[in-house]
């Protein structure tokens, strides 16, 4: 979509009075002296969040042991109710979504699931910019099979070292294929792939298709029933604004219910009858039989109350915002900042892009250190990438102004010399 921006403080200021989600920013903890473009790694918490936790809180003070059944939202369903909550900012049914665990641990579960590899069908496909912990799990599932993954992982490589072209994806679909495992939005790059494509195509072939979406849900709507995706599963600390380390989602089709649960336990058990205690394990007809333990009680009430901020609002409207400030920012970098050598490295079509930019430029280090002491919150990313996420739900157009003159100032005044290159440990 062509929009059309000006340069002016005042074009921002106006674009902000335009904005219907203006007010939702004072439901957040904001810092007057700070703008916040760090929420995709780890999204801000809001007064909605703040209080489902500080209700379970209370809760586990005031009932102990019986808030598994009698709390407001009693615990023993909370993983459930809340995948109820969170299924439509994915296009799922209600049973299919279930809040659990990390997105780690929970890809393990689900390729354990998923791949099972039958003669000549026994290789798993990936690509060479997915996130590092993906790439570690599935050569660890391949050995957990007794296969290597020199041999039996194929890695699409990336012609520009930033974006992945879908075509060749799919030309890699051959029938040694027995399961594809994408990321929806590039964690670097922040490239969208196009997941009702890739999901045809492997169907096609016969193949088994999940997709890690920590870097597109709370920020890009997916229809994953619509398009058939057989799983899939992220992180709800970024864009969803669950707090550090907060559980994370699991998606399963259903028309895969039936399968086995394989790092079974027993919070995957039908729910009615966990307390059985029987030894023969019966897997819940639903998403939750992918739950292992125990649910983190604390580490999911946030995201009640978040997710019940986006239901009011809708995954569409964000979307709309998150595609126009984000454009805006790209609009205010071509036209002030490009003369000083910085370069977007994220596609510009709107259906390409997920909810950052990707700011490229040799000296990123030490601009990204030179920003954080004037008051921005940015993120680098090996080996020349500040990431820039404008996230809807509490950034205004004014505040990217802001970002693009002060990164102005940094480089007209090169105040970014006075920094040392050496970048941070958690960078
Ligand atoms: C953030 C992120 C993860 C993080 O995994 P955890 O198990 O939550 O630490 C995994 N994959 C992608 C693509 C991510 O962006």
């Amino acid at each position: 979509m062509k929009r059309v921006f000006e340069l002016g403080e005042d074009f921002a200021k106006r674009l902000d009075l335009e904005d219907p989600l203006k007010e939702i920013k004072n439901r957040f903890y904001i810092k007057e002296d700070e703008i916040y473009m760090d929420g995709n790694s780890l999204g801000l918490m809001s007064k909605d969040a703040e209080k489902t936790l500080m209700r379970v809180v209370e809760e586990w003070k005031n009932l102990g042991i019986n808030g598994w059944m009698n709390a407001e939202m009693p615990w023993f369903y909370y993983p459930e109710e809340l995948g109820k909550l969170q299924a439509p900012l994915v296009g799922a049914e209600e049973d299919e979504v279930i809040i659990h665990s990390s997105t780690t641990v929970n890809l393990h579960s689900l390729v354990s699931t998923f791949f099972k590899p039958k003669g000549k069908r026994n290789k798993i496909l990936m690509d060479s910019l997915t996130f590092p912990s993906d790439r570690y799990a599935i050569e660890g599932q391949l050995k957990l099979k007794d296969l290597d993954p020199r041999e039996h992982l194929v890695v699409i490589e990336s012609k520009d070292g930033k974006t992945l072209d879908e075509r060749e994806i799919v030309g890699r679909m051959d029938d040694d294929i027995a399961l594809v495992l994408l990321p929806s939005v590039l964690y670097r790059s922040g490239q969208l792939l196009d997941i009702e494509y890739l999901t045809g195509q492997a169907h096609k072939r016969g193949i088994i298709i999940g997709f890690d979406c920590c870097h597109s849900v709370g920020a890009v709507p997916h229809y994953f029933s619509k398009w058939g995706v057989d799983f899939a599963f992220w992180c709800n600390y970024k864009y969803c604004n669950n707090g550090p380390g907060g559980t994370a989602s699991i998606y399963v089709n259903k028309k895969h219910f039936h399968k086995e649960p394989v790092l079974a336990g027993w919070y995957g058990y039908i729910k009615e009858k966990q307390f059985d205690m029987s030894y023969e394990f019966q897997s819940a007809e639903n998403a939750g039989a992918w739950q292992i333990g125990t649910s983190h009680m604390l580490s999911m009430a946030p995201l009640e109350g978040s997710l019940k901020m986006f239901n009011e609002i809708g995954i569409e409207k964000i979307r709309e915002k998150s595609l126009k400030i984000t454009d805006y920012l790209m609009y205010l970098i071509d036209n002030e900042l490009s003369q000083y050598g910085f370069i977007i490295g994220n596609p510009r079509e709107d259906h390409r892009r997920g909810g950052h930019v990707a700011l490229e430029h040799e000296e990123a280090v030490r601009i990204n250190e030179a920003m954080k002491d004037r008051g921005i919150v940015p993120d680098f990313r090996n080996p020349n990438v500040i990431r820039l996420a404008p996230v809807a739900l509490y950034i205004s157009y004014h505040d990217v102004w802001k970002v693009v003159s002060i990164i102005k100032d940094i480089m007209e005044n090169e105040v970014y010399k006075n920094y040392s290159k050496k970048r941070g440990v958690v960078a």
